[in-house]
């Protein structure tokens, strides 16, 4: 194949409408489920002539897209990328792939606390996604860590569901949008709870409770709650690359506004590339630009390639 793109984000599902629209013979793996971060996405209200959609219907939207324009798209985790010759090999459970260059939009993963009980509790009360499991918390009290819009937005979503949602910020002023946190001010069922941070999260079958450490005074308190919603950021998941591709010091991939890796013929897009803007217009920005490049990258190859 012309060019194997890694991740079925905005990035690698608009790379493959790209791809597909030059003419080119492009398939999309996929370990998770289609549109990544978006699919998760209770709502989106920021991608330009959009004015509000669901995440789950934007991601529909674009996977329809590709599809139509002739996409493969292989429900499969790709364990490995290895540079031959003749462009790469990608390997999976059931066998391989080779593909002239690769597009590696695999987006980057939720961040964890790290405190005692987390990883203890993961899915019997911990949850990385409001979206996907807020439904189990109906009616009970819950809390979202995190200061950023990820939160927020996980604060304003759980609230229509849970009976208490108690927003715990490490500091007291909030990264995430001001419009997003007015909104999260104005929910009667919200507190904000700043300046403390998460030290234990407690519980039997599922969780009951967290400590919390305060940041700016001596002393702790405890919080009973069903759930906790990690929301505290991404960190790169770029391992598949490791040797092949230069990264930053974080582990997010360097690439030029060509999304061209240290690899020739290696592109990255969106979330696991080091950027200054993590959002579905710029990754879906990168996807275009990057299979823009994958087809210049594959007019310089040797015709017997
Ligand atoms: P983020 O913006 O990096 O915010 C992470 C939050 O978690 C920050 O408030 C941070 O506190 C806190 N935090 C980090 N590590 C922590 C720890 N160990 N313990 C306690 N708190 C910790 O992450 P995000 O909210 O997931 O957003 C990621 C990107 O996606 C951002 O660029 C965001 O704008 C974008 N996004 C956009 C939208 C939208 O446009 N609607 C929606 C969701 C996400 P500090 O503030 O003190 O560092």
């Amino acid at each position: 194949m012309d060019i194997g793109i890694i991740g079925s984000g905005a990035a690698g599902l608009t790379a493959a409408v790209y791809a597909r629209r030059a003419g080119l013979d492009a398939a999309v793996f996929e370990r998770g489920i289609y549109g990544g971060q978006i699919a998760i996405t209770n709502e989106v209200e920021n991608y330009p002539a959009v004015e509000r959609i669901t995440g789950a219907e934007l991601a529909m939207q674009l996977y329809q897209q590709a599809k139509a324009l002739g996409a493969e798209i292989v429900q499969t985790e790709i364990t490995s990328i290895e540079k031959k010759a003749s462009g790469f090999l990608l390997t999976c459970g059931s066998g391989s792939y080779e593909a002239k260059t690769v597009i590696f939009a695999g987006g980057a993963k939720r961040r964890a606390l790290g405190c005692p009980g987390e990883e203890e509790f993961s899915g019997r009360g911990v949850s990385y996604c409001a979206t996907c499991d807020g439904a189990f918390f109906k009616g009970k009290p819950v809390a979202v860590i995190g200061g950023g819009n990820t939160a927020l937005e996980d604060a304003l979503y759980l609230s229509k569901l849970c009976d208490a949602v108690h927003v715990i910020h490490r500091r007291d002023t909030f990264r995430g949008e001001k419009r997003l946190l007015d909104s999260v001010v104005s929910r009667p069922n919200v507190m904000l709870r700043t300046n403390r941070v998460v030290r234990e999260i407690i519980g039997n079958d599922q969780v009951t409770g967290l400590f919390l450490r305060k940041t700016e005074e001596a002393g702790e308190e405890f919080l009973p709650i069903s759930g906790v919603f990690v929301a505290i950021g991404y960190e790169p998941d770029n391992g598949i690359l490791s040797g092949l591709a230069a990264t930053d010091a974080a582990g997010y991939i360097l690439a030029g506004e060509d999304c061209l890796t240290s690899c020739p013929g290696l592109f990255a897009a969106g979330d696991c590339r080091a950027k200054p803007l993590r959002q579905i217009v710029t990754a879906a920005a990168d996807g275009a630009v990057a299979a823009f490049q994958a087809g210049q990258y594959l007019t310089q190859l040797p015709t017997s390639f």
